[in-house]
């Protein structure tokens, strides 16, 4: 197991955490919603992609109707 030679300072240990912050991808206009969505993915509020639907939403379902 490797041992480390030197205590590791708070200093020194936040200052290399200091670049490991996530940035949120760029994200992109839909151009049928609107809505922003990640580039090169189905907008997820309609379901477009490049101006086609290519994914159905489907409506709410009244489970109460279904039973009957
Ligand atoms: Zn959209």
């Amino acid at each position: 197991m490797a041992v480390q030679q030197n205590k590791v300072s708070k200093s020194r240990r936040n200052n290399r955490r200091a670049h490991d912050a996530l940035v949120a991808a760029n994200p992109n206009e839909c151009t049928n919603c609107g809505e922003l969505k990640r580039p090169h993915h189905v907008c997820a509020a309609c379901g477009h992609y490049d101006d086609k639907e290519v994914v159905a939403l489907t409506e709410e379902i009244d489970l109460e109707d279904d039973a009957a």
